[in-house]
C-alpha cells in the first residue's frame, strides 16, 4: 500500500469515528494510524505537545499496570481553564465589561483530590474557586482552597451544620458565599450569623420561569428542586432588612441544567436572571456584586452541533452572550457590572480522562460456509431452508428474507415440540446464518433491499467483548442514555471490515453498547466499525470524553471496581511523565465494601481443606494450590488479566 493510500484511509477513518468534530483540539489520529493526546489544541501540523495514546498504553504495561486504565491529562484541564477565562476576557473587551470572571468548580463532577488539586494548582492564576453541594463536599472545599480571594459557593441542601460550618469558615480567611436554595434556609442563616456575630455572604438562588433544554431541563422552571420564587424572594429581602443584612446579599444565582444544547435557552434563561438581579438591587442590596450563572455550558459529545448530546455554541459565543446580556440589562438599569461567576463542572473536566480497554474476544455470527447439504429424509422445514439457500438470488431476495424468518420460527418451535434433534436445530440455526450472510452479499449494491440489509446487518453483527464495566466507568450510558466517543486507538491506517456491537464484563444484559455515532450526523447508529482481531495481538479501543460526572457516579456492579488511574503530564520534547498512579480497586476491597473480610474468607477456605485432607478427597499439594489461588485472587484486580 503506498503512502497516498494510507493517510486516505487514515483520513477516512478519522471521519468515520467523528474524531475530527468531538475530538477537537485535544484528540487526533496521527499518520501511523494511532490516537494522539494533543493537550494544547492547536491545529495542522504545530499542535504543540502530543503523546501516542495506543505506545503510552504498551509503556504503562510494560510498568506492570493494567488495562482498563483511566488515563487523565491535567494538561488538558489547564487548557479548559486558560480558555473558558481567555474567553470571558475577550468578551469582557468587547463590551467594556467592568466585572471580572471569577469561575467555580463544582466539585460534585469529580471529587478525586489529585484532580481538585490538579485544578487548583493551575487554577490559582485564575482566581478559581470551588462550589459544594453537600456537606461532605463543604468539607472538602473549605480545606481545600486555600486562596483567600477565591470564591467558595455552597449550595445544596444546608442544615445549621451545615450553614455554622460555612460561616466560621471566614474566620480561616475563606470566602464563603452561602447560597439560600430554600426558602427555610434565610431563617437558619440568620440565626447562625447571630449566634456567632459573624456578616456572612449570602446569594439567592432564583426559580427562573424560563427552561433549558435537552437532558436536564427538569433543573430549571417553576417545579425544579431549588431556587426561591419572586414571592420568596421578596419576603426574604424583607427578612434580611429587618435584621439589618441587606448588605449581606453579594449574589444572585441560578442554574438552569447540565449540557444545555442550545444557545437560546441559555440566552433567554440568563436575561431573566439577569432581571432578577437589577430588580434585587433596586430594591436596596447594593452590595449585589456578583452573578452566578450556574452551570449548563456543554460539550460537544457527538461532534455534530445539533444534538442533545451536543452544542450548537462555542465557549466565546457563551461568554459573549453572557457578557453582553448583563451589559446591557445593567447599563439600562444602571446598576453597576457585577462580577461573573460560572460553575462551569462538564466543560472544565470532561475532556481530561479517557478509558483505554482492551477487548478479550468476540462472537462472531457471520457464516460463509453452509452446513452440510440435508438428505431428502430430513425434515421439511430443513429442506425448505436448503432450497432457499440454493435458489437465493437478488431477485428473490425479498421472497427469501419473508421465508426465512417464519422457517426459523418453525424449526424453534419444532425443537421444543420434541419433533427435531439438537443436531437438526444446531443445522437449522448454522443454515440460517449461512443464508443470512449470503443475503447480506447479493444485497450489497441494491437499494431497495436496504430494509433487509440493515436487520440482517443487525442480526448477524459481532459482538466485541470489552474489558471493562459500564456500570463502573461510564454509568451514564446506562442511565440516561448518554452517548460517549468509543474507538481503537491503533490500526486506525487500515479500513475496518467488522461491524460489532460491544460487551462490558458484567452478567446484565445492559452492560452493552449498542449505540454509536454516526459520523458527526447526529444520529446513531447500532454498530460500529472495528477491525478484525489478530491473534496473539491486543486490541485495544478508548472511551472519551468520561471525565465528567462518570467516576463518582460509577458503582460496583458485579463487584468489579475502580480502574487503575494514571496521570500524565507532557513535554515539549514529546516526552511525558507519570505524575500520580492510583491503583484500582483490588478483590479484597471491593469485597469489603459489603462487608467481607479477608481473613474470614481464607479461614472458611482453610477450614474446608482441611476437612477434606482429612477426608481423603483432596491431597495436599492441591490444598495449597487452592490457598494459593484464593490468596492471589483477593488481591488482584476485579477485571481480567492477561
Ligand atoms: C451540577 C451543577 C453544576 C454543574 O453543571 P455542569 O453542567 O456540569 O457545568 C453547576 N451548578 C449547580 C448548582 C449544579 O447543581
Amino acid at each position: 500500500m503506498d503512502a497516498l493510500d494510507t493517510r486516505t484511509i487514515v483520513e477516512q477513518n478519522a471521519e468515520n469515528y467523528a474524531i475530527t468534530s468531538w475530538g477537537d483540539p485535544y484528540f487526533k489520529v496521527n499518520g501511523q494510524g494511532r490516537v494522539i493526546v494533543t493537550p494544547e489544541g492547536g491545529n495542522g501540523i504545530d499542535f504543540g505537545k502530543s503523546l501516542d495514546l495506543y505506545e503510552l498504553t504498551q509503556d504503562l504495561l510494560d510498568r506492570g499496570m493494567r488495562v482498563p486504565v483511566m488515563v487523565r491529562f491535567p494538561d488538558i484541564l489547564k487548557h479548559r481553564l486558560d480558555q473558558i477565562n481567555s474567553c470571558f476576557k475577550n468578551a469582557f473587551q468587547e463590551h467594556s465589561y467592568q466585572g471580572r470572571y471569577r469561575g467555580v468548580y463544582p466539585i460534585k463532577v469529580n471529587q478525586q483530590r489529585h484532580l481538585l488539586e490538579e485544578l487548583l494548582r493551575h487554577g490559582r492564576a485564575h482566581g478559581l474557586g470551588l462550589e459544594a453541594g453537600s456537606k461532605p463536599e463543604l468539607l472538602v472545599v473549605l480545606s481545600m482552597l486555600e486562596d483567600p480571594d477565591a470564591l467558595i459557593i455552597c449550595n445544596g441542601f444546608k442544615d445549621s451544620e451545615y450553614v455554622e460550618t460555612a460561616l466560621l469558615a471566614q474566620k480561616i480567611g475563606r470566602y464563603p458565599i452561602i447560597v439560600v436554595d430554600r426558602f427555610e434556609e434565610i431563617d437558619i442563616l440568620i440565626a447562625a450569623s447571630k449566634k456567632y456575630n459573624i456578616k456572612p455572604h449570602i446569594g439567592f438562588r432564583v426559580k427562573l420561569n424560563s427552561q433549558g433544554a435537552g437532558r436536564w431541563v427538569d433543573s430549571s422552571g417553576a417545579r425544579s428542586k431549588f431556587g426561591l420564587t419572586s414571592v420568596e424572594i421578596f419576603e426574604g429581602i424583607d427578612k434580611l432588612k429587618q435584621n439589618d443584612m441587606l448588605d449581606c446579599l453579594e449574589l444572585i444565582h441560578s442554574h438552569i441544567g447540565s449540557q444545555i444544547p442550545k444557545i437560546q435557552s441559555i440566552k433567554s434563561s440568563l436575561k431573566e436572571g439577569v432581571r432578577f438581579l437589577t430588580e434585587i438591587y433596586r430594591l436596596g442590596a447594593s452590595n449585589l456584586k456578583f452573578i452566578d450563572v450556574g452551570g449548563g455550558l456543554g460539550i460537544d459529545y457527538d461532534g455534530s452541533g445539533a444534538s442533545d448530546v451536543s452544542v450548537n455554541y462555542s465557549v466565546q459565543e457563551y461568554a459573549n452572550d453572557v457578557v453582553a446580556a448583563l451589559q446591557s440589562l445593567c447599563d439600562e438599569k444602571g446598576v453597576p457590572h457585577p462580577d461573573i461567576i460560572s460553575e462551569s463542572g462538564r466543560y472544565l473536566s470532561a475532556h481530561h480522562s479517557v478509558l483505554v480497554f482492551n477487548v478479550t474476544g468476540n462472537n462472531k455470527l457471520i457464516r460463509t460456509e453452509p452446513p452440510q447439504r440435508v438428505t431428502r429424509n430430513e425434515h421439511q422445514v430443513l429442506q425448505d431452508m436448503q432450497y432457499i439457500f440454493d435458489k437465493l438470488s437478488p431477485k428473490t431476495l425479498n421472497e427469501s428474507f419473508n421465508d426465512l424468518s417464519q422457517l426459523r420460527q418453525e424449526f424453534l418451535q419444532l425443537f421444543v415440540y420434541g419433533v427435531l434433534s439438537l443436531e437438526q436445530r444446531a443445522w437449522g440455526e448454522a443454515m440460517y446464518l449461512a443464508i443470512a450472510t449470503k443475503m447480506i452479499q447479493i444485497s450489497s449494491g441494491q437499494d431497495d433491499v436496504d430494509h433487509i440489509r440493515s436487520v440482517l446487518n443487525q442480526e448477524l453483527c459481532d459482538t466485541y467483548f470489552c474489558n471493562f464495566s459500564i456500570f463502573q466507568s461510564i454509568p451514564d450510558l446506562w442511565a440516561v442514555d448518554q452517548i460517549f466517543p468509543v474507538m481503537p486507538i491503533h490500526r486506525l491506517d487500515e479500513t475496518p471490515t467488522v461491524f460489532a456491537t460491544l460487551a462490558d464484563l458484567t452478567c446484565d444484559s445492559d452492560g452493552k453498547i449498542d449505540r454509536f455515532i454516526e459520523g458527526s450526523s447526529g444520529e446513531t447508529r447500532p454498530t460500529l466499525p472495528l477491525h478484525e482481531l489478530k491473534k496473539g495481538e491486543s486490541y485495544y479501543m478508548a472511551l472519551f470524553l468520561t471525565g465528567a460526572y462518570q467516576e463518582i457516579l460509577g458503582d460496583l456492579h458485579n463487584l468489579f471496581g475502580d480502574t487503575d488511574a494514571v496521570h500524565v503530564s507532557l513535554d515539549d520534547q514529546g516526552g511525558y511523565h507519570l505524575d500520580h498512579y492510583i491503583p484500582g480497586d483490588s478483590v479484597s476491597e471491593v469485597l469489603s465494601y459489603v462487608q467481607y473480610l479477608q481473613h474470614n474468607l481464607m479461614e472458611k477456605v482453610r477450614r474446608a481443606s482441611e476437612e477434606s485432607i482429612k477426608k481423603g478427597c483432596l491431597s495436599k499439594p492441591d490444598a495449597k494450590q487452592i490457598i494459593k489461588f484464593f490468596e492471589e485472587g483477593l488481591s488482584g484486580y476485579t477485571y481480567l488479566e492477561d
